[in-house]
């Protein structure tokens, strides 16, 4: 079989990475996206656990910048099947923070919006019309002579192999968190332009390790009246969320705990990660909840590249040598959703730009 060739190839299917194919798919390039996992979304991600649904990545999305203004705008009337509900909707105000351990929770005003369908539909609605190859992780790209990337493919997930296993692309979207951008670019190291190379080796990332857990519907009654806090200066948490508050018709009361960077980074290799996600269980019932402790189910969910400490002061990093190149996402300009949407945008104006 011949290799299929398209004008571009976006690797990962996260905001930066959809916003991106989106564009330059209207703009009327040959698109074509290269993702891992089974779904898109990337850190904007939803579990389905015996028949709730929990979001272990992004909590909500706040209307502070511009893109992500305009996008709740759009969602708060988009569905993405007629039968169901807008894909976004107002959460709470009753988010609070707790900055001393002894101390009492205080309310934080917050304009959350959130999707009751769980937030990876937010990915699933911008994904709408792209050509996607799940399950395939890009593991190496090379130059070509005739003036394309070669990008190899290895199938994940035990994945059915319809879809092939190498690409050819005029150029490349690097959509991913930096270390995973180096490890494709290792095998080319010495084709790629080395200040290129430096940035992405620049940029750092704090882990997280989430918990989600579910509880016996009989305690639907006994669930507090806030929705979420946040731990600023504890040692074991950042956050707690009674994530089924966000469903439209829970069907039990689902918690999810999200680890400090400093937790994580102690416990993220641990092999079986069950224990530990017990143990930040055990530390959020003595300081919130008793009967915490006690989950009909627990998940534990690691991110090693959760939050990027540092950005990098660009919108993008872009590279004409050997061949375009150009990197996006939370690492260029801000460090969360807003700034990976802003990136990916600018990712699609310099291609367009250097292509035509
Ligand atoms: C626990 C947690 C909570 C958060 N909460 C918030 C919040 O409330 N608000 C907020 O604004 N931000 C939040 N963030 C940060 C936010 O999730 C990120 O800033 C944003 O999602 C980054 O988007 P991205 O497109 O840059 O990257 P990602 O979402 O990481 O997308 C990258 C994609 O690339 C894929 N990929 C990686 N390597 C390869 C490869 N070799 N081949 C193919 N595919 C590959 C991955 O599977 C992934 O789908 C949170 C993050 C975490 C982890």
């Amino acid at each position: 079989m011949n290799t299929p060739k398209f004008d571009i190839a976006v690797i990962g299917a996260g905001m930066a990475g959809l916003i991106c194919a989106q564009e330059l798919q209207k703009a009327g390039y040959s698109v074509v996206v290269l993702e891992k996992s089974r779904g898109v979304g990337g850190r904007m991600a939803t579990r389905r656990v015996s028949g709730s649904r929990a979001d272990h990545g992004v909590r909500y999305l706040e209307p502070t910048g511009t893109f992500l203004q305009q996008l709740i705008h759009n969602l708060k009337t988009k569905k993405n099947s007629p039968d169901a509900e807008p894909i976004l909707q107002l959460w709470t105000d009753k988010i609070y923070q707790l900055t001393q351990p002894q101390g009492l929770p205080l309310p934080i005003p917050k304009n959350c919006y959130v999707a009751p369908q769980g937030m990876n539909s937010v990915g699933k609605f911008l994904a709408q019309d792209l050509e996607i190859w799940y399950s395939r992780r890009v593991q190496t790209m090379q130059p070509l002579a005739e003036k394309n990337w070669y990008l190899k493919l290895e199938v994940t997930n035990n994945a059915a192999t319809e879809k092939p296993t190498e690409v050819m692309a005029k150029a490349v979207v690097l959509a991913i968190p930096t270390p995973q951008a180096l490890m494709i670019l290792e095998k080319p190291v010495a084709e790629i332009h080395p200040e290129f190379l430096s940035h992405l080796r620049f940029v750092e990332y704090d882990p997280c390790i989430s918990v989600m857990a579910g509880y016996s519907l009989a305690l639907q009654e006994n669930l507090p009246e806030w929705r979420a806090i946040a731990f600023p200066n504890d040692d074991y948490l950042d956050w707690v969320g009674i994530d089924s508050s966000k469903r439209t018709y829970p069907t039990q009361p689902v918690f999810v705990i999200q680890s400090s960077a400093k937790f994580a980074t102690t416990h993220l290799d641990t092999p079986d990660l069950q224990p530990v996600g017990k143990q930040l269980l055990e530390h959020t019932a003595q300081h919130l909840l008793p009967w915490l402790s006690a989950p009909e189910w627990l998940q534990v969910h690691p991110w090693g590249y959760a939050f990027c400490r540092q950005p990098l002061d660009v919108s993008c990093l872009t590279t004409e040598l050997p061949l375009p190149l150009v990197g996006a996402g939370d690492w260029c300009g801000g460090n969360n959703i807003e700034g990976a949407f802003a990136s990916g945008l600018a990712a699609a104006n310099w291609l367009s730009h250097i292509l035509q």
